[in-house]
């Protein structure tokens, strides 16, 4: 068996959900990691901060080889590292859906 497989030997659902990564592939920025939104005091005495609310941070947090890293993400980059995060969850549920259609015919081929 190659590794390759022919166009003919997926199903229309599969073959839609492999147009499907190599579009995210191509055109998308993906980012792993979750993201945290936090509130803190910068402890200025004068800062609305001090009374209410802290102020709101947004971070990605990525388990990195063990370790876990993290970014403090600024307000002008939130929506696209949201994006991001988002292309990449949906590429990782895609590319385990395909796996698993792979695992059903391989099963299917011993038998
Ligand atoms: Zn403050």
């Amino acid at each position: 068996m190659t590794s390759r497989v022919s166009r003919a030997e997926l199903s229309a659902a599969e073959r839609a959900l492999r147009s499907r990564i190599a579009q995210i592939a191509s055109n998308e920025r993906f980012l792993r990691g979750t993201l945290s939104e936090r509130s803190s005091k910068c402890g200025k005495p004068n800062c609305r901060c001090a009374n209410g609310e802290g102020h709101a941070s947004l971070y990605l947090v990525q388990n990195h080889g063990g370790t876990v890293r993290q970014l403090c993400i600024p307000k002008m980059l939130q929506d696209p590292v949201r994006q991001a995060v988002g292309e990449f969850q949906e590429m990782q549920r895609l590319l385990h859906e395909v796996s698993e259609l792979e695992w059903k015919r391989f099963l299917a081929r011993k038998g």
